[in-house]
């Protein structure tokens, strides 16, 4: 018997790398954009026709090639951006497996013009499925121009896999998006079928996004940036009012590439938390910048999955960046209000009568400061409003600064310089609360405050079985439970917060053992306590649909403005919102 085996023919061989670099038209355009920006482009058109099948062309300005270096470019693993094993660790390019020209030449029609600027002439080369037709000098722009035509012509059988033009140009609309979005500062041009479907003009990141999504994400849009050691974050993200039933399409980059995390998809998700119920979508363009040692991208062909050094870490860092924009963004609208941020006279909360829960976290104190700071110039402005002749409505203990008015036991209207706030009292208490028991929480296990008669704990019997699983947790929070008898358990202390609240102790732990946690989050158990916080602190705030006198308004609001997300309550619930003057006369 004859031996078997032998090599393939390096045009087959291509044909069959095509299969994983060359998808659909939509790839070739990525991987010819990806090129035109590696080469240093700014100004890139892309123009296709009959969804890409028939024709796709890429023209920049970008750096060009050498005669030789235009017909090796072609090769298989032919490449200029990484020469050794250790660079392969520290890409900065977009591209490095020198496969793509390769694979696009073997299953098309290709013809490329380039020249470098400081060449005379340019080079063109006409490839037919591999085979070299013609290379010949040529008079061209300086940059290079790539023309792929008949996709597939010489594989029918994936010919046939081909979509509709239409779904095809969806395709490549997505990737020509995912390139365009993180390099603003490009210019794209893009032509579909002889018409001019975007010009896209070098600009910034933003009006890059409203150019290329909806012109009303312009007032929906906050920023989000932040930077830590080697990592940094920035991008924008819609506000929680403007999510979507339909999941947008969002997007996250890392080194200004695309990468499909449902990980990370996952930490945007849980730092709006509260703020959206679970149908809801909010859109996110995140550029996540970060040392190339440190994330591997070449685990996947066409480089959209991505394998971080450490996950946990990333999930957190963009959790709280987005939570932190969130958090921001909200005061801004007010401090616009600003006047003279003179504050000579803090407030001091010691006198207020009302129950301040304890502070218990070393940290809570530089937290409050800077937000305080923010805070500090709108209570600037209210106190502005305040006429100078007025004498203080309750001189004794604590002057009050701030107009305020109570409504219905819910509302309480404060006067700004601008118009006027609103808080929802409710709302307000239950923000405060959850803050203070996460700081609680944060600080160790909670202190637990002893019962005098130890309370039996009269469940049914599936509710004893989870409680059996959760007494660790609710030790965190301060519920000392203990077992008596073989299936049954007595609650000896419940957490100090609680005590000054005459609730019946076992509608809490009911409270808590039918709160459901998020069983998706890494954080497990952190996620389990988060959410008990958020049931307490809105029961707690339950209660709080009562008369306040002047010092508990204030210290409502100063704590309200304290905490480091002011706008919404723990169920996503605005706590206040703000009318300014212009839209009060609108409506008259
Ligand atoms: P890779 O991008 O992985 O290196 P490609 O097959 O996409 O592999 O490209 C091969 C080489 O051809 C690149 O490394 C680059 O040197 C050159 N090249 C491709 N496109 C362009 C372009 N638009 N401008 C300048 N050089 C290019
Ligand atoms: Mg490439």
């Amino acid at each position: 018997m004859p031996d078997k085996i032998h090599l393939l023919p390096e045009p087959l061989i291509n044909q069959i790398a095509a299969g994983e670099v060359v998808q659909r038209p939509a790839s070739v355009v990525k991987e010819l954009l990806e090129n035109s920006l590696d080469a240093g482009a700014k100004n890139i058109v892309l123009e296709v026709r009959d969804g890409g099948k028939t024709y796709m062309r890429v023209s920049d300005d970008g750096c060009g090639m050498s005669p030789t270096d235009a017909r090796m470019s072609f090769e298989r693993h032919a490449t200029s951006k990484i020469r050794n094993a250790d660079d392969l660790y520290a890409i900065h390019t977009m591209g490095f497996r020198g496969e793509a020209l390769a694979s696009i030449a073997a299953v098309a029609q290709v013809e490329m013009k380039t020249r470098r600027p400081e060449d005379e002439l340019g080079t063109h080369i006409i490839i037919h499925g591999g085979k070299l037709i013609t290379q010949q000098p040529t008079a061209c722009p300086p940059g290079t121009t790539i023309e792929v035509k008949q996709l597939y012509y010489n594989t029918p059988a994936r010919r046939k896999f081909l979509k509709s033009n239409t779904t095809e140009l969806t395709h490549i609309l997505r990737e020509f998006k995912r390139i365009a979005i993180p390099h603003p500062e490009v210019r794209f041009d893009l032509i579909v079928d002889d018409k001019e479907l975007f010009i896209l003009p070098a600009t910034r990141l933003k009006q890059r996004i409203v150019a290329l999504f909806d012109k009303k994400l312009d007032e929906q849009l906050i920023p989000v940036r932040e930077e830590v050691d080697d990592i940094a974050i920035h991008g924008w993200i819609t506000l929680p009012e403007a999510a979507r039933k339909k999941r947008p399409e969002s997007m996250f980059f890392v080194n200004n590439r695309f990468v499909r995390s449902p990980y990370l998809h996952h930490a945007v998700h849980q730092a709006y938390g509260e703020l959206l119920s679970d149908d809801l979508h909010p859109m996110y363009f995140l550029l996540l910048h970060i040392p190339p040692t440190r994330v591997d991208v070449n685990v996947h062909p066409t480089k959209q999955e991505v394998k971080f050094d450490d996950e946990h870490l990333i999930y957190r860092y963009v959790a709280s960046a987005v939570r932190h924009a969130l958090g921001q963004y909200s005061l801004s609208p007010l401090i616009d209000f600003q006047s003279t941020p003179d504050f000579s006279n803090p407030h001091s909360h010691k006198s207020s009568p009302f129950p301040t829960p304890a502070t218990s976290s070393p940290n809570q104190k530089d937290r409050s400061t800077s937000r305080r700071s923010d805070w500090e110039q709108v209570y600037e402005i209210m106190r502005a409003e305040v006429p100078p002749n007025d004498p203080p409505p309750n001189p004794t203990p604590s002057p009050v600064l701030v107009k305020t008015e109570q409504f219905h036991n819910r509302y309480i209207f404060a006067s700004v310089k601008e118009g006027v706030l609103i808080v929802h009292q409710q709302h307000a208490f239950a923000r405060i609360y959850y803050e203070e028991l996460k700081r609680q929480l944060e600080a160790g296990p909670m202190s637990s405050q002893q019962l005098v008669f130890p309370h039996p704990l009269d469940l049914p019997p599936d509710k004893i079985l989870l409680l059996e699983k959760r007494i660790p947790h609710l030790r965190r929070l301060g519920f000392a439970i203990e077992p008596q008898g073989s299936s049954s358990y007595v609650l000896q202390g419940i957490p100090s917060l609680l005590s000054e609240w005459n609730a019946d102790p076992t509608s809490w732990i009911t409270l808590l053992l039918d709160a459901h946690p998020d069983t998706h989050s890494p954080q497990g158990g952190d996620a389990l306590l988060d959410q008990w916080a958020r049931s307490l602190a809105v029961q707690m705030a339950s209660y709080k649909r009562i008369p306040l006198n002047a010092d508990e308004r204030q210290w409502l609001i100063d704590r309200l403005f304290e905490c480091e997300m002011p706008s919404y309550d723990p169920r996503g619930r605005k706590c206040f919102v703000t009318w300014s003057l212009d839209s009060l006369d609108k409506m008259f």
